[in-house]
């Protein structure tokens, strides 16, 4: 028999866990899940179905001094909201101690969970990893440098439970430097809010909370993780957004300078051009296209009836030029939107990537 045709017994969760129905309440999207997650029931020794509510993805470089006390408030945390849950550190290539420190962590709490992958990555790719091995039907993700106070941590299950997908974290009193990181970062989440419609007020924070299906068959490269809400609203999410604590860094330096603004920008441009167009090329190439092409037929027609019907020499009118270039460019947009049709259509389909999300199913 086929094991994908085999079905695992549904997880029983305990206690309030069942406030947030996982991808078994919802079949379509099930064997989805079970055969993206099919590497990782090989990787570890767990069903990937384990009964586990809520998993918490941190990843970190270099920041052996704030692991302890980070762990410690994070433990408060999970003996409070009573679920079963893991915490998944993605240690990215840290160079000091932080991977000894998060070997104790993980001898001494078996909800604790470590990758170590194998160089730097960035911050995004970290995130990846930690998505991939995270069971849990709410994924709450955070830094690693004691910024984020885990004790905001109920408020955002508060709002996933209301019904929300994705629940923001938003720093309303920031506790950084306001030239270099606050104004760029004010008018980056400004231009992410206008151009993809998703209005966050702070789109940098780390501290969100996600329900699990909502980051399936997600993958984040360069500066993505933080365009995640907008990266899934295609499927049509309901995201909320709410104040929480940021405390000034203690230990450790932070990872990023100025540099990162321009990647924000760069990657912005990806993240509207993926969620505007990229499925539907022709339509955004074949409009430029036709109306290059258009334009540079009426002006060579105009030429033609000069040279044609008054005898005019149009051998060196600049209009000639841009006649032929806009003919030109016109039908190399055209081409190129075919030839995105191509790409998206290969793309779909090798990963699986569907063209439609399912909220719920009613079914006999
Ligand atoms: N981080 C990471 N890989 C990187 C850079 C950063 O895992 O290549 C982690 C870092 O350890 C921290 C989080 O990402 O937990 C946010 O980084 P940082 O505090 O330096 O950013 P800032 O808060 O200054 O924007
Ligand atoms: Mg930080």
């Amino acid at each position: 028999m086929n094991a994908d045709n085999v079905k695992p017994p549904a997880p029983t969760l305990p206690g309030r866990a069942a406030q947030f129905p996982g991808p078994d309440s919802f079949p379509a999207v099930a064997g989805y899940h079970r055969r993206q997650r099919a590497w990782l029931a090989a990787a570890t020794d767990g069903d990937p179905l384990d009964p586990i509510a809520i998993s918490f993805v941190i990843p970190l470089l270099n920041e052996e001094d704030n692991l302890r006390p980070l762990y410690a408030k994070l433990r408060e945390v999970l003996n409070e909201i009573e679920q079963p849950c893991e915490v998944i550190f993605v240690d990215d290539g840290s160079s000091d101690g932080s991977f000894a420190v998060l070997q104790q962590l993980h001898a001494d709490d078996n909800r604790v969970r470590v990758i170590r992958l194998r160089r730097n990555f960035g911050q995004a790719a970290a995130f990846s990893a930690g998505f991939d091995l995270a069971r849990g039907n709410v994924i709450i993700t955070m830094d690693a440098d004691l910024q984020n106070d885990p004790s905001d941590i109920p408020k955002l299950l508060a709002k996933i439970a209301e019904g929300y997908d994705v629940v923001s974290g938003w720093r309303a009193k920031r506790q950084d430097a306001y030239l270099t990181r606050q104004l760029p970062s004010r008018v980056a989440n400004f231009l992410i809010s206008a151009l993809t419609g998703v209005r966050l007020h702070d789109y940098g924070c780390s501290l969100k909370a996600y329900r699990s299906e909502v980051l399936e068959n997600v993958h984040l490269y360069g500066e993505m993780h933080r365009f995640l809400p907008s990266l899934v609203s295609w499927m049509g999410i309901r995201v909320a957004e709410i104040p929480v604590e940021h405390a000034r860094r203690q230990f450790g330096r932070s990872k990023y300078g100025l540099k990162r603004v321009i990647m924000v920008i760069l990657d912005l441009i990806t993240v509207k051009f993926l969620l505007d167009y990229s499925t539907r090329p022709i339509q955004f190439f074949g409009l430029l296209g036709l109306m290059s092409t258009s334009l540079g037929i009426v002006l060579g027609l105009y030429l033609s009836i000069l040279k044609l019907v008054f005898h005019q020499g149009i051998g060196d009118r600049p209009l000639l030029l841009l006649a032929v270039l806009l003919t030109i460019l016109g039908v190399q947009f055209v081409t190129m939107g075919l030839l995105g049709e191509l790409v998206i259509r290969n793309y779909h389909e090798a990963v699986g990537k569907p063209t439609y999300a399912v909220r719920e199913l009613l079914m006999h």
